[in-house]
């Protein structure tokens, strides 16, 4: 069915981006706290992706020349924003995203999943608009697991994984239908038969933005080591050793991260690295105060529901935020 006069087409989002990172950044700055490299960072890359999306539609000549896409490593310990700093994002953007965890891939696809799930969930989180997914983000997590050698890499297929999600971040056509499911190759044919028009069967990967994550544990000795800064009489204290790890992880290279276990080809495809802080005690308690969507906005919410007004002074709400950080889980820590 062609779209009525009032209907707004979910392409626009992309024909019409014309967003700067400035005009991303004040966005993400409204719900998530710290994390300023990568919010700069992040707002940069995704701008420069869309910009190089729309001129490609404008100018398909364009889609023919050579071009690296701003795929995005992310390094920093869990509970920090790296996921909420990306769905934040996309849902500024209004492009379909997916998170996947990279320990249940496996080689083959026989025994876990194959990677290419994650092009099929990503037309699924664009209600099937293909054209639409085609543009979308898809973020996969833990992906310090799939290292070869080295580091906290365990798998001995890790290097087969690389390899496919590889293909994937470069470009390649992903069957819509995954041959292991039976129901969608069914619903495929009849849709057929019933004589509708085919529906796409499958979707290149070139335009979709891969962003990778890991918390990379070991990452920071190796660092330490090619710095060769032998750290001798260092204080033990948890704190400043979480500081140290910070500061460190900011200075990874691709050596390190070959070193680490990845094949120079898997992480030369992820051009733009960004490190994210641990949250302190002041960072949780900011969160709390002046984060948009925070949890304890959702409790007062909650609350509500009762009939109950709920108010917590900032004496309560520091001692929140020092248990949280206690707990060393991020600002998951709050909710526990
Ligand atoms: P991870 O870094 O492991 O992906 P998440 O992004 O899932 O962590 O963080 C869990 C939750 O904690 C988020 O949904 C969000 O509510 C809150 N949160 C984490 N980091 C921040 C931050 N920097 N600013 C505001 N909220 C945050």
């Amino acid at each position: 069915e062609p779209p009525t006069e009032n209907q707004s087409d979910p392409m626009d989002i992309i024909r019409k981006f014309f967003l700067k990172p400035r005009d991303i950044k004040d966005d993400l700055d409204r719900f998530v706290i710290r994390q300023d490299e990568a919010k700069r960072a992040m707002a940069v890359a995704v701008c420069d992706h869309y910009n190089h999306v729309r001129r490609c539609l404008e100018n398909p000549d364009l889609v023919e020349r050579p071009y690296m896409k701003q795929n995005v490593l992310l390094l920093g310990p869990t509970g920090v924003g790296k996921t909420y700093l990306l769905r934040t994002l996309a849902r500024l953007i209004g492009v379909p995203f997916v998170k996947a965890d990279a320990t249940k891939f496996s080689e083959t696809g026989y025994v876990g999943h194959d990677v290419e799930d994650m092009v099929r969930d990503l037309v699924r989180s664009a209600n099937s608009d293909v054209e639409l997914a085609k543009y979308g983000i898809i973020y996969i997590d833990e992906i310090d697991k799939i290292a070869a050698s080295g580091g906290q890499g365990k798998d001995v297929s890790g290097k087969g994984v690389q390899t496919n999600l590889l293909k994937l971040m470069e470009e390649t056509d992903v069957n819509l239908v995954s041959q292991s499911d039976m129901m969608g190759q069914m619903q495929a044919m009849m849709e057929m038969q019933r004589g509708g028009k085919a529906p796409a069967r499958t979707m290149s990967t070139r335009h979709i933005l891969f962003i990778v994550s890991g918390a990379f544990t070991g990452m920071a000795e190796i660092i330490r080591k090619r710095l060769n800064t032998h750290v001798i009489g260092f204080s033990s204290g948890s704190e400043s050793d979480e500081f140290e790890e910070d500061r460190l992880l900011h200075q990874a290279t691709t050596r390190d991260f070959v070193d680490f276990g990845y094949e120079p080809e898997f992480i030369g495809r992820l051009p733009v690295r960004v490190a994210f802080d641990s949250l302190k005690e002041q960072d949780l308690l900011e969160i709390l105060e002046q984060a948009e969507d925070n949890i304890l906005r959702k409790y007062i919410e909650d609350f509500k529901g009762y009939g109950i007004e709920l108010s917590v002074d900032s004496k309560a709400l520091r001692k929140i935020a020092e248990r949280a950080e206690g707990e060393k889980t991020g600002a998951r820590g709050l909710m526990t």
